[in-house]
């Protein structure tokens, strides 16, 4: 494993705001996905149209969201185990550039490649 513990520092406290983040976005997503619920009896039918494409959007929205955070809190937990920057398949070192754009990432380059 080539992290330093500083690089583990930084690369938690990168995590942890992710995850708050996505905790005040999810906030705001619950607002946006309630819209329908309430607006339903007053509104026209094609306006519903609209908002229930907007919720589904918002939905999905939300969906990844809880995915992402599940991946932050994974990616701590390898953290506090040691296991971080270790890919999850095979088990080489994960490329720290790549860590760098999503420190949340479980896997190598090539792993991540043959999942898509
Ligand atoms: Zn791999």
């Amino acid at each position: 494993m080539s992290l330093s513990k500083t690089d583990l520092q930084r690369f938690k406290l990168l995590l942890l705001s992710q995850k708050a983040e996505l905790l005040k976005a999810g906030e705001t997503g619950q607002q946006a996905e309630q819209v329908v619920e309430l607006d339903q009896t007053r509104i026209g039918r094609l306006s519903r149209m609209d908002a229930m494409q907007a919720q589904a959007m918002s939905l999905e929205t939300g969906r990844r969201r809880r995915i992402h955070i599940v991946e932050i809190d994974a990616a701590i937990e390898r953290i506090n185990t040691g296991d971080y920057g270790e890919c999850y398949e095979c088990g080489e070192d994960v490329n720290p550039r790549r860590l760098e754009a999503d420190p949340s990432a479980s896997l190598c380059i090539k792993c991540a490649e043959l999942q898509e």
